[in-house]
C-alpha cells in the first residue's frame, strides 16, 4: 500500500471506531450484533474496531447480566472499570473535583467540593491536592482531565481573558498549570460550552444539533450548539450575550462595563437588588431563603430580573434559532411559577415564529457531569472527525 493510501485507511479506521464510540454512547452497552445493525457497518469492520478500541482502552467487554437462550454475544460498553477521566469545576464560590469511569457516570463518593480559594495559588494548590487524592484510587488508565471554568476563554491564546465573578483566573490557564504538575493531559473548559456538551451527552438534549444553554446562575453564560458543534467563533469566545449593554447608566460589571445584562438577569442581580433593599449583603441561597418566606416583599425586585431575563432569552432565539434552549439557574428558573411568569414575558419579546421552533426547559444540569462531558468529547474528537 503507498503512503497516501495508508493515511487514508487510517483514517477510515478511525472514523470508523469514532462511530462505534457514538452508537455505544448513544445506545449503551451493546453486542457486536447490535452494533453492526446500528451502525449499518459489516459486521468484520465492527468486530476490527471494537478491538483497536479494546487495544486503546476506551471500551472494555462484559458479560450480559441475563443469559439468554443460545450463546449471549458479551456486551461492549465504554471503559467504566479500566479507564477513568476526571473532571475540575471552579467556580466563583466552589470548586470540585469529580473521577469517573469513560461512561461518564458520576457519584458523591467520586467528588471532592471545596470553597474557592482567594489567591490562584492556593487554588491551584488544592486542585492539584484533590486530583492526586482521587487519581491515588484509580487502577485503569487515566485519559484525560477537563477543567470547567467561568469567564471569557480564548482558545487561541489558550488563557482565560478575563473572569468577571472570579478575577484571580484572568490572564490564567489553570489546565495547563494542573497539566505540569499532575503529567495528566488537560483541557481548558469554558463553563457553558460543557454544560451544552453534558446536555447532549448525558441530558436531555441527546441527539439534538441546534440547542443553546443559557446559565444565569451566577454570571450569564451561553453555550450555543450549531449543526452539532460548539459555536466558537474566531477565539472561542462567541456567544457572550451577558455583556451586551441594555442600561446605559447601569452598576458596573465584572468586565469593567455598565449596565451589563449580566448585571440584571441573573440571579446575582437578584441577590444584589434584594440586598440594597434589606440594607445588608446576601448569597443567592439567602435571598432565595427570604424570597420563598415572604415573596411580596420583593415584588419589584422579582419583576426587575424576569424583565431582564426574559430579554436574554428572546435574544437568544432570535439570534440563534434554537430548537431547545435550557435555562439554567437557581431563584427564577427552578420554581416552576416563577419561570412560567418569565416564559410569559419572553413570549411578547420574541420573534413568534422563531418561539414556535423553541422548546425553553429550566434545567438542573450539573457542572461536575459538563467537565467530565467536555473531557469526553474531546478525546472522541482529537481521534477522529465526525461523520454523519
Ligand atoms: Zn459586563
Amino acid at each position: 500500500m503507498d503512503y497516501k493510501n495508508r493515511i487514508e485507511s487510517t483514517l477510515l479506521s478511525r472514523i470508523n471506531e469514532r462511530r462505534m464510540l457514538e452508537v455505544i454512547q448513544q445506545h449503551g452497552p451493546s453486542s457486536r450484533a447490535t452494533l453492526t445493525r446500528v451502525s449499518g457497518l459489516t459486521a468484520p469492520t465492527v468486530s476490527k474496531a471494537v478491538d483497536s478500541l479494546l487495544r486503546r482502552g476506551f471500551v472494555e467487554e462484559v458479560d450480559p447480566l441475563e443469559q439468554s437462550l443460545g450463546r449471549p454475544g458479551r456486551l461492549v460498553r465504554m471503559a467504566a472499570e479500566s479507564a477513568a477521566v476526571l473532571g475540575v469545576v471552579i467556580d466563583a464560590a466552589a470548586c470540585c473535583v469529580v473521577a469517573a469511569g469513560l461512561d461518564g457516570k458520576v457519584s458523591e463518593a467520586q467528588t471532592r467540593r471545596f470553597a474557592t480559594q482567594d489567591s490562584y495559588a492556593a487554588l491551584l494548590d488544592s486542585l492539584e491536592r484533590h486530583c492526586r487524592d482521587l487519581l491515588g484510587g484509580i487502577t485503569g488508565r487515566v485519559h484525560g482531565i477537563g477543567v470547567s471554568v467561568p469567564g471569557l476563554v480564548n482558545e487561541r491564546l489558550g488563557e482565560i481573558v478575563c473572569c468577571p465573578n472570579l478575577h484571580i483566573l484572568d490572564k490564567r490557564n489553570p489546565a495547563r498549570d494542573l497539566e505540569q504538575r499532575l503529567g495528566v493531559a488537560c483541557l481548558l473548559l469554558q463553563e457553558t460550552d460543557a454544560l451544552c456538551l453534558g446536555e447532549r451527552m448525558y441530558g436531555d438534549a441527546h441527539g439534538l444539533h441546534d440547542f443553546a444553554m443559557l446559565d444565569v446562575s451566577t454570571g450569564l453564560g451561553l453555550g450555543v450548539m450549531a449543526g452539532g458543534q460548539v459555536l466558537a467563533g474566531h477565539s472561542g469566545m462567541a456567544g457572550e450575550v451577558g455583556h451586551i449593554t441594555v442600561d446605559l447608566d447601569g452598576v458596573r460589571c465584572g468586565c469593567g462595563n455598565r449596565g451589563c445584562l449580566e448585571t440584571l438577569a441573573t440571579d446575582t442581580a437578584l441577590a444584589r437588588l434584594v440586598s440594597e433593599k434589606l440594607g445588608r449583603p446576601l448569597t443567592v441561597a439567602e435571598v432565595a431563603a427570604e424570597i420563598s418566606r415572604r415573596p411580596g416583599d420583593f415584588q419589584h425586585e422579582l419583576r426587575v430580573v424576569t424583565e431582564y431575563l426574559a430579554i436574554a432569552i428572546a435574544a437568544v432565539i432570535n439570534i440563534f434559532n434554537p430548537t431547545a434552549l435550557f435555562v439554567h439557574g437557581e431563584i427564577l428558573v427552578c420554581s416552576a411559577e416563577r419561570f412560567a411568569r418569565v416564559l410569559e414575558r419572553v413570549k411578547q419579546r420574541t420573534l413568534t415564529a422563531s418561539l414556535a421552533d423553541c422548546t425553553i426547559v429550566a434545567t438542573r444540569s450539573s457542572k461536575r457531569q459538563a467537565a467530565i462531558a467536555g473531557i469526553m468529547h474531546h478525546m472522541t474528537n482529537a481521534w477522529a472527525p465526525s461523520i454523519r
